[in-house]
Parts: C-alpha cells; structure tokens; sequence
C-alpha cells in the first residue's frame, strides 16, 4: 500500500506516544518491545493462519501532528480486519470449543470470581458466585443474582477481566488532573459488565497496579440512537476536513484536528469549561470521510458484503450514518448557514446574541461533548446548497453552554 513503515518507525511512534518515564513502567516497556517485534515479524502470518485477513484500505489514527519524537503515528497503522470484531474472535472461539469437546477446557458461564486464593505466598485458585441462568441480550446487563457459591485451584491463576470503562464511579475515582475536571456527561463504549471490579480483588490478593491514571478516553463520542447497553457511546471515525470548534465557537488549534490527539483534544476542551464542542461539516465531507466506529455501524465490513460495502462509493452516506443524522440526539441539521448557526445559538441559550459572520455558503454543524468514558461524544450533521434549515429529527439537543461567533474572514 506503499506505506513506509519500519520496526524502528514504530517503536518511535509507540515511545513517544506512551512517554514511559516511571519506575513502574519496566514490564510496561518489555510489553511494548515484544508487541512490537511480533507486529514487525510474525503477527501478519500468524493472523492469515487462523483465517484472519484485512480490508485493504489502513486508516491514520492517532498521527499526533507534533515533533517526530511527541505523540502520534508517524504513518497509517490503523487496519481493520475484514469481517471487524466477530471475525477477529470467531478461530479463537473456534479453538476454544474443540477444547471444550477434547476436555482440554471448561468453560464456566455465569461464574463470577469474587475473590483470588491466596496460600503461602502464591495465588492458588479463585472463589466466586455462581450467577442465575440469564437469557439477556449481548450487551444487555444480566442478573447478578447469586445462586450458588464455587472454587477452584490452578497451578498458575491469570486474570485477564477487561478494564473499567463500564464503571463511571472508578474511571472518575482514577482521573487524572492533568485531563482537568472529569466531565458529568460520559458515555461507555462499552457494556455495564466492564466494571473494574477485579482490579480491586487482585489488589487485596497482592497484585501491584499500575498506571491507572493513564486511562485513555475518546472526545468523538455520540449517544447511539439504537443503544446495545446503558449509555452506549459509538466514537466517530473523522477524516481531517471537518471544522471543529470548541464550545465556545473557537477552533481548535492545530495539531488538535479530528483524529489526531484525542487526549490532548480532551484536555484542551475541558479548559473550556464546557462538555461539548462543534464539528462541523458538509454532506460532501460526510460521505468522503466521516465513518462511526463499532461492528453494527460498519455491516458491509462486518458481514464481508461487497455489495454494501460499494455503496459507500456512491452518492450518499451509508445508512447508519444517515440513521445517526436523523435520529442521533447530537445530530443538527440545517441547509443554511444561518439555520445552522440559530440552532447552535438554540443549544446555547445563555450566549451573548449570535449572529452569523461566516461566508460560508452551506454547512452543516452537529455539536459534540467531550466525553465517552471507554469512548464517544457528539456530532455533526450535513446540509446542501439552497435548501431550508432542519434539524435531527430528535431537534436539537438542550445545552448550556455559549456559542460565540467566529471571527469575520
Ligand atoms: C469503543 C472501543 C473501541 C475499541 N476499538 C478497538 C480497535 O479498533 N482495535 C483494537 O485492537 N482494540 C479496540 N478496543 C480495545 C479492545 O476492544 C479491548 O482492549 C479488548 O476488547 C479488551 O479485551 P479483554 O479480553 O482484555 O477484556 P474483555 O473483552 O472486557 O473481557 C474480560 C472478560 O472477563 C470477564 N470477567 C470480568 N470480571 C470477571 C469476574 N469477576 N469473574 C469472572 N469473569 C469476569 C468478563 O465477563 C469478560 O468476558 C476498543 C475498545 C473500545 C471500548
């Protein structure tokens, strides 16, 4: 795909993104370097030997857009396997149930560890609950009803139980300050069962944490009109040409561009005081380059469907993109200029009169928040030339906070 890309490139980026400078970061940066070198060497005929292959196109994310040394990816990195996320699992699910039917595995559902054994010194086993039969959906919060109790003894005990993004009251309990005031506004990006919750027993048992404070959150988050869990968040996708104003109507410096530094984009926004922010953009814009992340949203990808997937090469944004913008309470829609920014004035009712300074023909403006705990915020919308204003069809959302024109051009 003629990109030049090389391991010494890579631990580069990978360095100066991570910025490793605590004693605690040791077995952090031994992590890094072997990634790196099964990146570099066999991960790609590893994958294609389990059946996993690419789309050919590799997005930019994260390119940072400072110094070779600062954070970002000095080239495209971001693939995105053919099938997303269920082809990714499906050879590992796969060689899972021949364990299970070999009696080389058993699988324990609805088994919940509550805590880990501890005997002279060594984690030796783990208890639990057993959970009541469920019949929820993915994604749905299941019964936490116990119903039984069980334990069991390993000679080695590996916790591998996700992280805390479903849980606001840690990810709050452990947000930096050097992010500015943990938003009141947050989204998941992922399910209620991604509570953190073993992070506190291994603690007890004696596991070390680190690095908790290095927690990583995505700005671009929209509520999902047609949620799979309790405030799911779907992060958006941005190419570089929308036009991202704070909530205040500046726009944010560069290198703060869409998809470029999502940490530092947050840290800049919450100085604003404010949750959300602007990105705006035509329907020219969206069709070209906005795509929403997450399996659902991408069923051409997702389903392996050539047919759907050269629509996205044809007039109009895909459908669930067109669904967001019709239905997604962050979406505002108006076919001119001034409609556009009457309802962003709307949204911030206690903003100094506004009145509208661009010469831009036709734009279309979506507000966004800041925030999504595991990744999300608010969004944009579109417009054509010579129409009259609309908005979403769930109108535009209430908000607090003040819009101040831009400058004249
Ligand atoms: C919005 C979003 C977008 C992402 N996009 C990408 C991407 O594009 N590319 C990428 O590579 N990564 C991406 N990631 C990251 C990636 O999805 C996660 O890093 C990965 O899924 C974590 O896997 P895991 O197995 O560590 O944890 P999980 O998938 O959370 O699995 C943990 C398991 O442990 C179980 N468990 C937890 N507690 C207990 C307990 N007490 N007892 C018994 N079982 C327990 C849970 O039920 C669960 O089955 C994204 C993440 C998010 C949220």
């Amino acid at each position: 795909m003629g990109v030049k890309a090389s391991l010494e490139l890579a631990r580069q980026d990978w360095f100066a993104s991570a910025g490793f400078d605590r004693t605690e970061d040791y077995r952090p940066t031994r992590w890094a370097e072997a990634y790196l070198n099964f990146a570099a060497g066999e991960k790609l005929a590893w994958l294609r030997e389990r059946g996993i292959t690419f789309f050919p196109v590799v997005g930019w994310a994260e390119r940072g857009g400072y110094t070779a040394l600062q954070h970002g990816n000095s080239v495209p990195r971001f693939h995105i396997v053919w099938g997303t996320g269920p082809a990714i699992l499906e050879p590992f699910i796969t060689r899972v149930r021949e364990g299970v039917r070999a009696g080389l595995v058993t699988a324990l559902h609805r088994h919940r560890v509550d805590e880990l054994i501890v005997e002279d010194g060594a984690v030796v086993g783990v208890r639990g609950g057993r959970l009541v039969a469920s019949t929820a959906a993915r994604g749905q919060a299941s019964s936490r009803e116990v119903v039984g109790a069980f334990e069991l003894r390993a000679s080695a005990v590996i916790v591998t139980s996700g992280g805390i993004g479903g849980n606001h009251d840690l990810v709050r309990a452990q947000w930096p300050a050097r992010l500015g005031p943990a938003p009141a506004n947050l989204l998941s990006g992922v399910p209620a069962s991604v509570d953190g919750r073993m992070l506190g027993i291994s603690e007890t048992a004696g596991a070390r944490l680190v690095n908790g404070d290095r927690m990583w959150h995505y700005t671009e988050g929209i509520v999902n009109w047609d949620p799979v869990w309790a405030g799911h968040g779907i992060r958006i996708l941005p190419g570089p040409s929308s036009l991202w104003l704070d909530a205040t109507g500046k726009r944010l410096p560069a290198p703060l561009f869409p998809g470029f530094d999502t940490l530092g984009t947050m840290e800049r926004l919450a100085r604003t005081g404010y949750e959300h922010s602007w990105f705006i953009l035509t329907q020219r814009i969206i069709e070209k380059e906005f795509a929403l992340s997450g399996s659902e949203q991408n069923p051409d990808l997702t389903g392996k469907d050539l047919r759907l997937l050269a629509q996205r090469v044809a007039p109009g944004a895909p459908a669930p993109i067109e669904a967001f913008k019709d239905k997604g309470e962050d979406f505002g829609v108006a076919d001119a200029l001034h409609e556009l920014i009457a309802g962003m004035q709307q949204r911030s009712p206690k903003c100094p009169s506004m009145r509208s300074r661009w010469n831009g023909r036709w734009w279309a403006a979506t507000g966004s928040s800041t925030t999504r705990s595991a990744r999300t915020r608010r969004s944009t919308r579109s417009g054509r030339p010579g129409t009259t204003a609309a908005t979403g069809s769930s109108g535009w959302p209430a908000r607090t906070s003040c819009l101040i024109p831009p400058p004249a051009r």
